[in-house]
């Protein structure tokens, strides 16, 4: 019996969906070749699903699918030439069933590379929110690497900020449940790490919590994700104390943060020896007490001497070295208000964005702004429009 072989184009297209990269054990299948500066070496193949032939030895053949069907694009599964071979040997471990599963979840990597998140290390690439607080039915928000949430005061950009640090830090979770009292909603946040998760929180009418992963319940949910969230009041927390020793500033900061005292001291004594964006350097005194010296020319000063702005400085050195420490062991998102930063000039946050962008961090980012003030445009970044429109939130892709 003939064969239904794909055409060029098909087995084209196949390649380039699956990112030339073999499905299965996702090795690479092309590169430059030697023989000339011209020549490809390919190793990869478009496999039939359901066998092309109905020989001996063909595997999955389905008698029921046409021709057409048998030859289509819906029917092939890019492969190293040792996959191809090995699906035609077992059947069983590789039933159309799972070849279509592993496709799918294939080209769903590959586009999220794509898009420039992290695979390898875990990413958080999609949140779906159904009936909670302001947001209604079925808003669906895809994450980049790095993203802008834009849109006035009451659109929902603070409730999104919590929704995605409520599996880590209950303190959002109660302050999402409070939100949504009697709305019977969830919200369920798509992670991809080698493959792809579904974690989903159900706020019950009565306030009750219940977790779900990949549609099974479970009583206990890890975040798989560590969350940093710089949220607006973070600096009137910091600052509103009348005692201005720094060490009771390092203590206030770790609390923000759930961390040891002692973990944020280790961390700013390792940050000496570091790159540092934003101060030049820090001292840590016989006392214990923290002087950071902003610029070059400018003496060590303890954070209570120094100006709105240069205090906003050390935290943002501070929290980046941490979603940078972070990074290193767990898939970390760090968010930022804007209105934490407001004594950053533009040419400030300009800054800001430029590092985020062009230093490739392992982390997540999310920058929050105000319409209004959008006073700056975010090239390079997913920016994302919050609306408010009688008292429903939405939230549109904008570039
Ligand atoms: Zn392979």
């Amino acid at each position: 019996m003939a064969r239904d072989d794909f055409n060029a184009d098909t087995k084209n297209r196949l390649a380039k969906r699956a990112g030339y990269q073999c499905s299965i054990c996702k090795k690479l299948t092309i590169s430059a070749s030697e023989e000339s500066n011209k020549s490809v070496n390919s190793t990869g193949v478009a496999a039939h699903i359901s066998g092309a032939s109905d020989g001996r030895g063909s595997r999955r053949y389905d008698p029921q699918i046409s021709h057409e069907e048998r030859k289509s694009i819906e029917n092939g599964i890019w492969l190293c030439s040792e996959h191809a071979n090995y699906i035609d040997r077992d059947e069983f471990k590789y039933s159309t069933e799972k070849l279509l599963s592993i496709k799918k979840e294939h080209e769903k990597q590959i586009s999220l590379k794509h898009e420039g998140l992290d695979i390898k290390n875990g990413s958080l690439y999609e949140i779906e929110v159904n009936n909670i607080c302001l947001f209604n039915s079925n808003i669906k928000i895809r994450l980049k690497k790095n993203n802008v949430f834009i849109g006035n005061n009451g659109t929902g950009k603070s409730t999104l900020c919590q929704i995605i640090s409520s599996l880590e830090n209950s303190k959002y979770l109660n302050l999402i449940k409070l939100k949504s009292k009697g709305q019977n909603g969830y919200f369920k946040l798509k992670f991809i790490k080698s493959v792809s998760s579904k974690y989903r929180v159900i706020v019950n009418s009565n306030s009750r919590i219940e977790y779900e992963v990949d549609e099974v319940e479970t009583p206990i949910l890890d975040s798989p994700v560590k969350t940093l969230y710089l949220e607006e009041k973070f600096m009137a927390y910091v600052n509103n104390s009348y005692d201005f020793k720094s060490i009771t500033t390092a203590k206030k900061i770790s609390k923000f943060f759930n961390l040891k005292k002692s973990e944020l001291i280790s961390l700013l004594y390792s940050i000496r020896n570091k790159r540092k964006y934003f101060i030049h350097d820090l001292e840590i005194t016989n006392s214990k007490e923290l002087e950071f010296k902003i610029k070059n020319s400018a003496p060590f000063l303890p954070l209570a001497n120094l100006s709105g702005g240069e205090s906003v400085k050390v935290c943002l050195e501070i929290i980046l070295q941490l979603a940078i420490y972070f990074s290193k062991f767990r898939p970390t998102i760090l968010l930022i208000e804007k209105g934490v930063i407001h004594s950053l000039d533009t040419d400030g946050i300009k800054y800001l964005m430029k590092i985020i962008v062009e230093e490739n961090f392992l982390f997540q980012f999310i920058f929050v702004d105000y319409d209004k003030e959008m006073d700056y445009i975010y090239p390079d970044m997913n920016v994302l429009k919050f609306i408010n429109e009688n008292g429903v939130s939405s939230v549109k892709t904008i570039n």
